[in-house]
């Protein structure tokens, strides 16, 4: 069984992929970086491409899995910064799936990459399932028409779509910009610490994928959130206690305005999302409270 990955070298990917093999995906990825540095990251066993033309096989992939796109938070949006975040996924999820459909065979299962930015910021209390609409900020715009580009996909391929929350790693993604301040002791809330921060362990993020690979029956978006969601204060103060540091400097919204412009908002404003549907389809997460989580991330 083959399946085609494109950003299989990321953060989530490095995790995932070795788990693919586990389960005896013949997996390639799609990548811009050259053969030799995809092997140095993900070992021998995987194959890459740099152009979906450079499939290695005769009939197309079983399974895909989207998840490249540039860095969403590590720069100001500043309108070129925005046409490559658009371009990065909407334009190559959108070959991606020209091509996936050009196949003779076209994929039994297609897993294709969003984030809990859909939704837009919501009032903290309310508790957003797969059926909230997009909202209309850049971020929901960008994740509804990355959706949108992977909904394009043929009919009797099934379509899993991630909207993922903050996945947690102390070396990658959001957790590891944190730490530093947290270990040194000036961390704390962001802007008014109210607003949700939905998150989920970096094991539940890959099991998730899995899960939605291997049930024929899971279909749509997926929230892919821990199930107890926490605010931004009792988050900033469950890292402070998992380091042993205190975390009560608050990082004043205007500076994070200043900093990432409209970016800022994807941390200053959050939104409450539920894990209804992946649970209700039979997953079960092994980080559902963020004190386990931190503590296995961050063992003292
Ligand atoms: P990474 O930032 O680690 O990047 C994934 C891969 O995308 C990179 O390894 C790279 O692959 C490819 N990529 C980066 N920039 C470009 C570009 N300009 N054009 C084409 N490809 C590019 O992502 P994560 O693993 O953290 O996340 C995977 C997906 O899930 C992302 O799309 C992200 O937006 C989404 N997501 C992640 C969250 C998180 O907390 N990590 C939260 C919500 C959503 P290569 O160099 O091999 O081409």
């Amino acid at each position: 069984k083959t399946l085609l990955i494109t950003g299989g070298t990321g953060f989530i990917g490095q995790f995932l992929v070795p788990e693919l093999l586990k389960d005896n995906w013949t997996v390639v990825v799609f990548s811009r970086q050259s053969s030799d540095r995809v092997a140095r990251t993900l070992g021998d066993q995987v194959q890459s491409i740099q152009s979906f033309d450079q499939w290695p096989f005769p009939e197309g992939p079983d399974a895909c899995i989207n998840l490249a796109g540039e860095g969403i938070v590590e720069k100001r949006w500043s309108s070129s910064r925005k046409q490559i975040l658009r371009e990065s996924r909407i334009n190559l999820t959108s070959e991606l799936v020209e091509w996936l459909n050009a196949q003779d065979k076209t994929p039994k299962v297609f897993i294709s990459g969003s984030a809990v930015g859909y939704y837009g910021p919501q009032k903290p209390d309310d508790e957003i399932t797969e059926m909230y609409p997009a909202g209309d900020d850049f971020a929901a715009e960008l994740c509804s028409e990355w959706e949108q580009a992977a909904q394009t996909i043929s009919d009797d391929c099934r379509l899993c779509l991630l909207r993922t929350g903050v996945v947690l790693h102390p070396k990658y993604g959001a957790l590891a910009k944190m730490l530093p301040a947290f270990k040194m002791g000036v961390g704390g809330p962001i802007g008014s610490g109210q607003q949700v921060m939905p998150w989920i362990h970096i094991e539940d993020m890959v099991r998730g994928i899995l899960f939605l690979l291997d049930t024929p029956d899971a279909q749509g978006p997926f929230n892919l959130v821990a199930p107890k969601a926490v605010d931004n204060r009792t988050f900033s103060k469950a890292l402070g206690n998992a380091v042993k540091r205190p975390a009560f400097f608050t990082v004043p919204g205007f500076m994070m305005k200043l900093m990432l412009g409209d970016a800022s908002a994807l941390l200053l404003e959050g939104q409450r999302p539920i894990s209804f549907k992946l649970e209700y389809s039979g997953f079960t997460f092994l980080y559902p409270e963020l004190e386990k989580a931190l503590e296995s991330l961050l063992p003292r």
